[in-house]
C-alpha cells in the first residue's frame, strides 16, 4: 500500500533511513537461533556448521556415540549435539526480532534467518559452499507511545504461506488483509530477541507488555 496518512508517511520515511541488519546481529543469529548438530549415520558424522564429514573411531568397540552426546567438529571445531539421522542436508528458518527506536517510535524488526547446510562428501578441496545463510527483513512493527501500531512488511504470496523476498517493505493493513480471519495476526512474530535492545522510555517504564513477557523490565534498560 502507498502511505496515505501523515503517520504512514512518517513511518515510511523513517523506515527508509534505518540501517540494514548488521554483521554483528547476523553473527548472533547464526550462533544463537540455529541448532548446531552433528548428524550421525552408522559411524559417520557430518557438521551443520561447515558440512565436514568424518568417521568416529573414538569408541568403535562400543559402536555408537550415545544420543544426547556432544562432540566437536574436527574441521571447524564447533561444539555440536549429536543426532542420529540419515539426512544429508538441513534447512532451518527462524526469526530474530530486534527492538530499537527511531524518532518517537518503538520498532520491532523481524528478520527471517535462513540456514542451509549440506553434507560434504570427503571432497575436502571442493570450493563449493556447503553452508549458506540468508537474512530477510520481512516485517517492521512501528509502535507509538499510545500503542498504535503501523506495519511495514514484505508482501506474502498467495495463501500467505511465505514472504516475497524480492519485494520491498511497504505499509500494510493492520491484519494482513483477508487472511486475518484464520491466520491471526501475521505480523506479530515471536522471534528470538536480539539481546541488545533499545526501547522508548514510556515502554521501558511499563514494560513492552504481553508481546514479550520473557523480557523482564530490568532488562529493558540496555541500550545500544
Ligand atoms: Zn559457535
Ligand atoms: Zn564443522
Amino acid at each position: 500500500m502507498k502511505p496515505r496518512t501523515k503517520l504512514e508517511k512518517r513511518v515510511t520515511g523513517l523506515s527508509g533511513k534505518l540501517s540494514a541488519v548488521t554483521e554483528v546481529q547476523k553473527e548472533w543469529a547464526k550462533e544463537h537461533i540455529f541448532t548446531h548438530e552433528a548428524y550421525r549415520c552408522k559411524d559417520e558424522l557430518w557438521c551443520s556448521e561447515c558440512g565436514g564429514t568424518w568417521i568416529d573411531t573414538s569408541n568403535s568397540e562400543l559402536g555408537t556415540t550415545l544420543l544426547g552426546d556432544t562432540t566437536e567438529c574436527p574441521y571447524c571445531h564447533h561444539k555440536l549435539d549429536v543426532k542420529v539421522s540419515r539426512k544429508r542436508k538441513v534447512e532451518e528458518e527462524k526469526y530474530m526480532s530486534i527492538l530499537q527506536t527511531a524518532g518517537e517510535f518503538q520498532i520491532i524488526r523481524h528478520i527471517l534467518c535462513c540456514k542451509y547446510a549440506r553434507k560434504r562428501n570427503f571432497d575436502l578441496n571442493s570450493r563449493q559452499d556447503y553452508i549458506h545463510y540468508a537474512f530477510f527483513e520481512v516485517v517492521q512493527e512501528w509502535i507509538t507511545v499510545e500503542g498504535k501500531r503501523t506495519i511495514m512488511a514484505k508482501p506474502m504470496n498467495m495463501g500467505s504461506s511465505g514472504w516475497i523476498y524480492s519485494e520491498p517493505l511497504s505499509i500494510k493493513g493492520e491484519y494482513g488483509s483477508y487472511s486475518w480471519n484464520y491466520r491471526g495476526d501475521l505480523y506479530a512474530i515471536w522471534g528470538w530477541i536480539y539481546p541488545r535492545k533499545k526501547l522508548i522510555p514510556e515502554l521501558r517504564k511499563r514494560g513492552i507488555g504481553k508481546r514479550f513477557p520473557d523480557v523482564p523490565p530490568q532488562n529493558l534498560y540496555e541500550t545500544f
